[in-house]
């Protein structure tokens, strides 16, 4: 016990500490945490789909029908028609010929890179990839080789170094998490295709938000059918939760078989399902509602920057604001919480040293209002801690 009081009072000297916050309203444009009243800008619901009459409707009818959980694993007695009817319609989303569902996105990522790549194989994986990548390529017991960040050169280098192994899997996040910017995609398929390697991409954060039907990275690059492997998380933009791998039948047959994160876990509950299918209606039907997202995130990464922000890419929903120090990252947080802006900071180990962020996400329902209230805590907050 004294270890982990030595830990936590490191943390906390380190700024380092996690405290929970507190949603005491649902996930909309404005909500209530903590207690208080505030925009929340800071979410993964993207699209704003949480708060979808559509969806609500289908969750609560699937109750009604199907009851409240699924009671078996996929493989024993938990598969419902609504599965099976998800998965035909994220496999059509994704243009693929099948796809699988799990628990969660981190779910999809352990399964699908454990089944994939075993001891006399080898991961090429990206520095900057999300967790639950890292954690699926450690369980996997491959040799896992990390490329810098998006650097295609290097990645080659290591392909060409690594002709021995029985698979190669290049694995990256399609756009990332904590940077939002894009994985550099036609490049790694043409690599991919050269040296005969498995592409598998994590589109956490495109799926519903990039490419002109919203299907992701693959739909934004004109690269559908060209990636092996196409993971993606229903608790994103998709407003509901669970995480899928799409591909071909033969791959989706195998995964059905050999991921434990699918085979030892009890699916998921109907009304979960239901208000995912419900989403990719919405998703295709109307479109708008991506434009608005879109537009939301020009007009807020235009504003930060004639503000005098510095902001670390601009090629998604995602906003990092960089700020650097990890205590004053923290007191940014706070000013901004103060003037009723949600957006936490983000700090190592989740981000190297030195380069701690507060992790901006617009929504499709965030109003002008909305984001010219943030626009000026922003400035307050920046100004006073001399950021700006
Ligand atoms: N991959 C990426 C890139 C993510 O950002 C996340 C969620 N933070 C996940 C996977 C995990 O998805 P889920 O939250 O559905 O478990």
């Amino acid at each position: 016990m004294k270890l982990l009081e030595r830990e936590l009072t490191y943390l906390q000297e380190n700024h380092l500490y996690r405290r929970l916050n507190r949603m005491d309203d649902s996930q909309a444009a404005r909500t209530v945490v903590n207690g208080k009243e505030c925009l929340l800008l800071s979410s993964n619901n993207y699209l704003g789909l949480t708060e979808h009459p559509e969806l609500k409707a289908a969750a609560c009818e699937a109750v009604t029908r199907w009851g409240t959980g699924a009671g078996g694993s996929r493989l024993t007695t938990g598969n419902l028609q609504l599965h099976e009817e998800l998965e035909k319609t994220i496999a059509r989303f994704k243009k693929a010929e099948a796809a699988i569902v799990f628990n969660t996105g981190y779910m999809a990522n352990l399964g699908g890179i454990t089944a994939l790549a075993g001891k006399n194989d080898v991961i090429l994986s990206d520095e900057l990839n999300h967790a639950s990548i890292i954690d699926g390529c450690r369980l996997s017991r491959a040799e896992t080789k990390i490329f810098p960040h998006k650097d295609t050169l290097a990645l080659e280098k290591l392909l060409q170094q690594t002709q021995g192994y029985r698979r190669r899997l290049i694995v990256t996040d399609g756009v990332f998490s904590m940077d939002g910017d894009l994985a550099p995609l036609p490049r790694l398929v043409e690599l991919a295709e050269k040296y005969r390697a498995l592409l598998m991409v994590d589109d956490a954060h495109a799926t519903g938000v990039l490419g002109r039907r919203g299907a992701g990275t693959a739909d934004h690059f004109n690269l559908e059918g060209k990636i092996h492997v196409q993971m993606g998380t229903l608790s994103k933009a998709v407003g509901s939760a669970g995480g899928y791998i799409a591909g071909s039948r033969k791959l989706i047959d195998y995964l059905r078989n050999r991921a434990r994160s699918f085979i030892f876990s009890t699916a998921l509950p109907p009304a979960v399902i239901a208000a995912a299918i419900a989403a990719f209606r919405v998703i295709e039907q109307e479109p708008q509602i991506r434009e608005n997202l879109w537009a939301n995130a020009h007009y807020l990464k235009s504003g930060l920057k004639q503000t005098g922000f510095t902001i670390l890419a601009e090629e998604s929903p995602i906003i990092p604001i960089f700020i650097g120090d990890s205590g004053k990252t923290m007191q940014m947080a706070e000013r901004l919480f103060a003037r009723g802006v949600f957006a936490p900071g983000i700090r190592p180990p989740t981000v190297p040293p030195g380069t701690s962020r507060i992790r901006v996400t617009v929504m499709a329902t965030h109003t002008r209002e909305h984001l010219d209230r943030a626009l000026s805590a922003f400035k307050q907050s920046g100004e006073e801690l001399g950021i700006i």
